[in-house]
């Protein structure tokens, strides 16, 4: 279970998250929804501390983390909380110099230590689950999104994190390419793949998500199951975003 306790994030004087609560059960999907520029992306950003939370707590499992003005996490617990974290970008961001299957193993062999042939053989299997196994050797350069998209999936379950933070991960794409990537996530969901997801999709959330969080403003205006927010929202600002994209 992920849990985020009071989670404020400020950048100078503009506050951009504010007083958030958030559990994440084990196992759940749960998409961030709402307006541009709503904290969506910051959100994803503290939970894997690539942005570190002005205040508040983040325990992840058994690791928990404070955060206060003045009061910076160390390497150390950074470290142990990016472990637990894998994180997929709009833009994939592949390591353009590395092939696919390097890019999936290069977590296990700097980070971990792990012995090449260990690393190559875990890489494939998630390869092989994305659907990407015969490209193992290709640059990322000669992917389509939806490929790099895929490897990039691959390469953040590598090191067996305990959640996989996803940021707009289909909006770079074309629908049918879009299209394999919501099937990749939606196989790793039905295994039982802990996820947060920020989407501008909501056919997207709608079929995935558990637990849908419309953020507006730094706010969680309304949480709940997915059904509940797309079909009978409980707040106006709900309804109309709601009702001005579907
Ligand atoms: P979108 O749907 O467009 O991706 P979002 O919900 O992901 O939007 P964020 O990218 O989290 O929104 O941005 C939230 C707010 O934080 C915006 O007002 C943005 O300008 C501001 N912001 C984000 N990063 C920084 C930064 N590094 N410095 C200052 N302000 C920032
Ligand atoms: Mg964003």
């Amino acid at each position: 279970m992920i849990e985020l306790r009071h989670i404020e994030k400020r950048f100078g004087d503009a506050v951009i998250l504010k007083d958030i609560n958030l559990t994440i059960p084990e196992g759940s999907v749960t998409a961030l929804i709402g307006p541009s520029g709503g904290g969506k992306s910051t959100l994803l950003r503290c939970i894997n501390l690539l942005e570190i939370p002005s205040a508040g707590t983040i325990r992840i499992g058994s690791e928990e983390t404070v955060f206060a003005k003045g009061k910076k996490p160390g390497w150390n617990d950074i470290q142990k909380i990016r472990q637990q974290t894998g994180m997929v970008f709009q833009n994939f961001q592949l390591f353009p110099h590395r092939t696919a299957i390097e890019n999936v193993m290069e977590s296990l062999t700097t980070v971990l230590k792990w012995p090449a042939e260990k690393a190559r053989t875990r890489a494939m299997e998630l390869l092989t689950k994305v659907g990407m196994a015969e490209k193992a050797s290709a640059w990322p350069a000669t992917l389509s999104g939806g490929q790099q998209q895929r490897v990039a999936i691959a390469r953040a379950l590598a090191p067996s994190p305990r959640v996989l933070l996803c940021d707009e991960p289909t909006s770079a794409l074309d629908p049918e390419l879009a299209a394999e990537v919501v099937d990749v996530l939606g196989t790793l969901a039905r295994e039982g793949t802990t996820m947060v997801m920020a989407t501008h999709d909501l056919r997207l959330a709608s079929k995935l998500a558990d637990q849908v969080i419309f953020l507006q403003a730094g706010d969680i205006v309304e949480a709940g199951p997915a059904r509940t927010v797309f079909d009978t929202p409980q707040h106006q600002r709900t309804r109309q975003f709601v009702s001005s994209i579907s």
